[in-house]
């Protein structure tokens, strides 16, 4: 058992240590020898036979596994014995090294354990050969020449084994010279087998050289049957490592662990010295490479030593290639694993169906008598067939697992994975904090893609991914959790805190994003909630950041908390258009009334007819829901319809009444694209006789703004039927008052939220007195609506609006009460056109 692997963990250099000093004594020995007898070299015949037949010897090495310890049985002892009673002491020494020299080369040996073992069997047989010349001399074959021979070849094992445990503990380190030492001693026991049967061939051969012929015959027998023996033995073991192996990759697979265990397993399976595995790249996966090297208790390498072509060869064709010299294969291989420093490889692939995922690798079986066999190819085909569905399943789980929390596009966390992330932050509740949501909604993504295409719009998304990324902090998380919404949560002190960052981060978004060879400008309006004060589950919080990030794209500021308002008016809107739409067919439609007065003398000159409706089940709907409904559901012009209707109904009773009102209705810049539209409000106001001039319809200045190529043309229709045109909400859009002069309209209604505000905010009592300047240049009538307070109807008064409209003189009321207000708020006076209602002297 000369060939124990000395490895090189430490450095094999070491093994000098012993190589040299055996092969001194082995050279002394051999010179030692020749002096004493100078006729040595007439058995050159002899010592070539015996050469010869320690050679074969030293190949027919077989292993037995017995209990997963691997037993070498070698049987070099037999023709020794012969060679020691029949050759000269110096023909042995040579004999022996020639022969064993000759064996570890056919095995292709590494120099280093070469040159020791070769060294080592010398001197084996030098100490053998001393022994024999210490003891007293016997003659014949009989029992005195059993007991010098037995006592010699096994002082010679013994040498020897102490030789093979100093080298392994010089090498490998003092517990694994310890460990082969024991090893040794099944050894000797092998060794004594064999004198034995060396001194029975002895015996016959003795009689007559003949009987080599029968020995032949009994030898060949003795072979067949151990390797029948063995390979069943194999074969069973082989079987069961590979279920357990099987089992093994199942259960760690799903934990990651899966190469470590894997490649560990595979190398001790296969008795190799290395085991790689290599993944190909798929998708999002990297290359894997990894190896696993015998005695290497540092871990898995992310190198090996297998011929990339070898690799490549068994992708291109999803065959196994094995090189060895038990193994087919051709000299460019060979060539190969010799340039790649190896004695035999085997690299069969992980197949997943048709394709080749990656390639499973054993390179140099251990153990120097060994190499890999054909059968050793099926086991690791084997092997690798449950690996692949291994791999195939740890990267499906892990693909799912991924994708199931991750958005393609951006590979941020989507809303699943945020929702999650949120529900774990609000369990953790620290005092004086909260966990906050902010909802960033980019702005005009639509338009990017409906004008430019889906990967333009793909590219601004990724780059607003990228630039939230790199703005929010270490202790935010960034994820996806819609089509142009993005999500951050952190931690913050409290809402005011949190409104400031949203608004220094929408600052730091903003800016040009390049977008193919165009620059855009992307905008982004944000919606805060925050835990605990907005809700307690993520879901809620998320949808109430979305609401109030609905709601900020109206703002300048663009930044809206969320706040309960917000909320009753989105659910409403949800599942009521049907109920509109009963609601218009069963005239269930209300108009209610608010009142217009000239500020300088206090006349009521008309009303704003405002739509009113009670749901069944939620009460009061807000106009602007239910107008916002009615204008994606097509029933805006039926509900305009209803109002004018209603409006010119009551108008023409006031002035049959001899006190003439004028009304004004709204309408949305959406029912001046219909062409028709002023045909329907010429045929009502035929229908109805009313003066032309007595009806003002109302336009929101940003939704003219939105349209104004296409709205004016019904713009022009409606001046020429002689109608009065008003801007509503006048300031809350571009607030061009170029504008004003190039629209056909009479009237301008100062937006509410200015003339609340002018009394305690100066920028708003700056907007409306420019407004009111201004409009009274162009000609045009300035009515400020949302008159609330005494002191806004003095500034108004003093600065010269003229008409003014709000809670100060009077809500929106149903007809019936507006009568009443009127008899009870006005007196009449009157004019030249008919009697007026001019307020009371109260205001
Ligand atoms: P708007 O045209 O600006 O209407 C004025 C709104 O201000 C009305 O709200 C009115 O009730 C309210 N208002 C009047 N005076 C005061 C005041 O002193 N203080 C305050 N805080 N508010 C005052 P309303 O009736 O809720 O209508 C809201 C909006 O709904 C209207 O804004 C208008 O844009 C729309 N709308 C109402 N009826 C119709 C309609 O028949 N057709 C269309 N297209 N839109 C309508
Ligand atoms: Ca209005
Ligand atoms: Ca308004």
């Amino acid at each position: 058992m000369s060939g124990r692997r000395p490895s090189s963990r430490r450095s094999s250099d070491y093994a000098w240590l012993i190589t040299g000093p055996l092969a001194l004594f082995a050279m002394l020995g051999l010179i030692g020898f020749s002096i004493a007898d100078d006729n040595w070299y007439h058995h050159w015949a002899g010592g070539l036979l015996a050469a010869v037949g320690l050679f074969a010897s030293g190949l027919a090495v077989t292993n037995i596994f017995i209990r997963r310890q691997t037993y070498s049985v070698t049987i070099t002892e037999i023709p020794l014995v012969l060679a020691l009673h029949y050759l000269s002491p110096p023909m042995v020494i040579l004999a022996v090294t020639v022969g064993a020299a000759a064996s570890f080369l056919r095995i292709r040996m590494e120099p280093t354990k070469l040159f020791f073992n070769v060294a080592n069997s010398a001197a084996r047989a030098t100490v053998t050969l001393i022994v024999i010349a210490a003891l007293p001399k016997a003659e014949g074959v009989g029992p005195a020449t059993w007991a010098v021979l037995f006592t010699a070849v096994m002082a010679g094992a013994m040498a020897s084994h102490i030789a093979v445990a100093s080298v392994i503990a010089v090498v490998q380190g003092r517990y694994a010279g310890q460990v082969a030492l024991r090893a040794g001693l099944s050894a000797l026991i092998t060794a004594a087998i064999n004198i034995a049967v060396g001194l029975v061939v002895l015996l016959v051969v003795d009689t007559t050289w003949w009987a080599i012929l029968l020995l032949a015959v009994l030898a060949a027998a003795l072979v067949f049957v151990f390797r029948s023996f063995t390979d069943f033995f194999r074969q069973h073991r082989t079987l069961a490592e590979v279920y357990e192996l099987t089992l093994a990759v199942r259960d760690q697979a799903a934990d990651g662990a899966l190469p470590d265990v894997l490649l560990g397993r595979v190398r001790t399976l296969m008795r190799a010295e290395f085991s790689t595995l290599w993944l190909a790249p798929q998708g999002r996966h990297p290359e894997v490479l990894l190896t696993s090297r015998v005695d290497d208790e540092a871990g898995l390498f992310d190198i090996s030593p297998t011929p990339v072509t070898v690799r490549d060869g068994v992708v291109r064709d999803g065959r196994a290639i094995a090189v060895g010299p038990q193994l087919e294969d051709t000299d460019d291989r060979r060539a190969e694993l010799r340039s790649a420093n190896a004695r035999d490889l085997i690299v069969v692939p992980l197949r997943s169906g048709q394709t080749t995922i990656g390639t499973l690798e054993v390179m140099n079986r251990l153990g120097p008598y060994n190499t890999f066999r054909p059968a050793d190819v099926q086991v690791l085909e084997t092997i690798a067939a449950h690996v692949a569905v291994a791999v195939e399943n740890s990267r499906l789980v892990d693909r799912l697992r991924y994708d199931a929390y991750h958005d393609r596009l951006t590979a941020l966390p989507n809303r699943r994975r945020m929702i999650d992330a949120l529900a774990e932050s609000v369990t953790v509740q620290v005092e004086a904090e909260v966990v906050a949501v902010l909802l960033f909604d980019v702005d005009g993504q639509r338009t990017v893609n409906e004008s430019m295409g889906h990967a333009a719009g793909d590219k601004l998304l990724a780059e607003v991914a990228e630039r939230l990324r790199g703005i929010a902090g270490p202790g935010a998380l960034v994820g996806r959790v819609g089509g142009d919404e993005f999500m951050v949560t952190l931690r913050a002190e409290g809402i005011d805190e949190t409104l400031e960052l949203a608004t220094k981060m929408r600052e730091r978004l903003r800016g040009p994003m390049a977008v193919g060879s165009l620059t855009l400008d992307v905008d982004t309006a944000v919606g805060v909630s925050v835990y605990p004060d907005h809700g307690s589950d993520p879901e809620t919080l998320l949808q109430r950041a979305e609401l109030a990030a609905n709601a900020a794209k109206a703002l300048p500021y663009g930044v809206q908390p969320f706040h309960p308002a917000l909320e009753s008016r989105a659910v409403r809107r949800l599942g009521i258009a049907a109920d509109l739409r009963r609601a218009i067919d069963n005239d269930q439609l209300e108009v209610y009334f608010q009142p217009k007065v000239t500020l300088a003398d206090r006349h009521v000159i008309g009303v704003e007819c405002l739509a009113r409706w009670v749901h069944p089940a939620h009460g009061e709907v807000a106009p602007e829901d239910f107008v916002a409904v009615a204008e994606h559901t097509g029933q805006l012009a039926r509900l305009t319809e209803v109002v004018l209707t209603a409006g010119l109904r009551h108008c023409k009773l006031w002035a049959d009444a001899d006190r003439p009102l004028s009304i004004a209705v709204n309408l949305s810049a959406r029912t001046l694209l219909d062409s028709r539209f002023p045909d329907l409000v010429q045929e009502l106001l035929e229908e109805h006789r009313v003066e032309p001039g007595q009806v003002t319809f109302e336009i929101s200045e940003p939704g003219m703004l939105s349209d104004i190529e296409r709205v004016l043309p019904s713009l022009y229709r409606l001046r020429d039927l002689g109608v009065r045109l008003s801007v509503d909400d006048f300031g809350t859009g571009a607030s061009s008052l170029g504008y004003l002069r190039q629209w056909p309209v009479h009237e301008v209604k100062i937006d509410d939220t200015f003339v609340q505000g002018m009394a305690t905010d100066t920028g708003d009592l700056a907007i409306v007195r420019a407004v009111v300047g201004l409009a009274r240049e162009f000609g045009l009538t300035v009515v400020a609506e949302g008159v609330e307070s005494e002191l806004t109807l003095g500034l108004l008064e003093e600065m010269g609006c003229e008409i003014g409209q709000g809670y100060l003189f009077s809500r929106p009321l149903p007809f019936e009460r507006l009568e009443a207000w009127l008899s009870a708020q006005t007196e009449p006076e009157s004019t030249p056109t008919g009697e007026v209602r001019r307020l009371r002297a109260v205001i």
